[in-house]
């Protein structure tokens, strides 16, 4: 009797799996549930290039739908699993259908965190998640209207350079005391807000979003402290929260994200979850952690299509993550929590290329880099190697980057 492995969830996590499980051996049907119109796309592109138009959807889709037609993998698009029977092993479908399992792989992703503010049922405000999102963000791009964007972390930031590009007035509102405070040291905060002002966008941190206001589009977007902005388009990025609720019901383990072990195995041996929705530990951090990022999606997908067919091979990957706004490309490798030390190598101030080390007890954790591809490189492997390096020689341009390695 073949078996059935069911992915729910089709994005990057499952764009990864389904194929590997088939070239890793599983024989029996793959079955992927997703509740998009789409096949896996790219979801990177949707604030950079699909949303400036330079890309189509059919451009941004992961795998082109022969290669799953190849790999006998078939999909339930624009389907919601609504309930994991585990003693059954039978999926609820919204559309009050059922699917049998052998095998369950979760990769639900993440949404959108929502805001609740007088006036965010307004049109014209959008949240960015998915290529419907953008989609409608696109039908209110024109040139010279305003747009406000809430958060100045990477996806607002990379909203804000793709809608400056497209001639819009853009603001940027971000609560915190600087642009990308979660997530990177103060160096790289005042560049890039020093940049986002370079190219015309105004970025005001300090500043809470009390609501919205407008007739049946939003018009203006009213701060705590009684400043007003102008609104044509109001694009809200303030983070995202785990689709855990499915796993939660059906008694899985759940801890800021569905825990997993090494081999992405859930609390249930026939469950395995990957990508966003998971909580992992890190081997080289030592940490309990959950990553939002396609190096993540990617990678732990392979190690969980692998546990399904009995090869296990432990996940130890080192995290990386990257962000385009306008000419400059950020790479960053390794996690910066609890660094106690910074240095910058290149002109930070005047160029647009420098990268910054994140330092814990003289040693490399984690490396920020824009435009600066060979020290990113270099960067990962001095993390992994744990490489105590010399700090005058980091700082020195005029040293070749890869001279650190030896
Ligand atoms: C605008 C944007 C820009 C980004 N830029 C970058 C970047 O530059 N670099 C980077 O590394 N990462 C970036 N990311 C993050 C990256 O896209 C995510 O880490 C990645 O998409 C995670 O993939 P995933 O498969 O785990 O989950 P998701 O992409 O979240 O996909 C999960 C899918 O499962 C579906 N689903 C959920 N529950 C159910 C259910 N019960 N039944 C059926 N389907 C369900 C969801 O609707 C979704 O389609 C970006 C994300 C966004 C939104």
């Amino acid at each position: 009797m073949t078996q059935t492995c069911v992915i729910v969830g089709a994005s990057h996590a499952a764009a990864q799996l389904a194929p590997i499980l088939r070239q890793e051996g599983w024989e029996g049907r793959i079955v992927v549930v997703g509740d998009e119109p789409y096949i896996p796309y790219h979801r990177p592109p949707l604030s950079k290039t699909f949303l400036s138009g330079e890309k189509t959807l059919e451009d941004i889709y992961i795998r082109p739908q022969m290669v799953y037609d190849k790999a006998e993998i078939e999909f339930l698009l624009n389907t919601r699993v609504e309930a994991i029977d585990r003693e059954k092993r039978i999926l609820s479908l919204n559309n009050g259908e059922t699917l049998a399992y052998d095998k369950l792989a979760l990769t639900v992703g993440s949404r959108v965190r929502k805001v609740d503010l007088p006036g965010i049922d307004l049109e014209g405000i959008y949240y960015l998640r998915d290529a419907n999102d953008v989609e409608q963000i696109k039908s209110k791009v024109k040139e010279g209207k305003h747009a406000v964007i809430v958060g100045g972390g990477y996806i607002g930031l990379e909203t804000a350079a793709a809608l400056r590009k497209q001639g819009m007035d853009v603001t940027v509102l971000e609560m915190m005391e600087r642009v990308l405070q979660r997530v990177t040291a103060p160096e790289i905060s005042e560049f890039y807000d020093r940049v986002h002002k370079e190219e015309g966008v105004k970025i005001c941190c300090g500043v809470g979003v009390a609501s919205f206001a407008g007739n049946t589009n939003v018009e203006k977007v009213i701060c705590s402290n009684g400043d007003e902005y102008a609104a044509d388009l109001v694009v809200v990025g303030v983070g995202i929260v785990p689709n855990v609720e499915l796993a939660d019901a059906a008694g899985l383990e759940v801890n800021n994200g569905i825990v997993v072990d090494q081999f992405a195995r859930t609390s249930d041996h026939d469950i395995v979850a990957a990508g966003d929705c998971t909580n992992h530990h890190n081997v080289l951090y030592d940490i309990n952690i959950r990553l939002e990022s396609v190096q993540n999606a990617t990678d732990q997908a392979r190690v969980a299509a692998q546990t399904l067919c009995g090869k296990e091979k432990a996940y130890d990957a080192l995290p990386w993550f990257w962000s385009d706004q306008y000419d400059l490309k950020l790479q960053i490798a390794g996690l910066s929590q609890g660094y106690d030390e910074v240095i910058v190598r290149g002109d930070r101030d005047n160029s647009r290329s420098f990268a910054a080390f994140y330092l814990r007890g003289g040693v490399v954790i984690a490396v920020d880099a824009v435009n600066k591809a060979p020290e990113f490189m270099v960067g990962k492997r001095l993390i992994t190697g744990k490489v105590a390096v010399d700090k005058m020689q980091l700082a020195d341009e005029n040293i070749p980057i890869k001279e650190l390695l030896t």
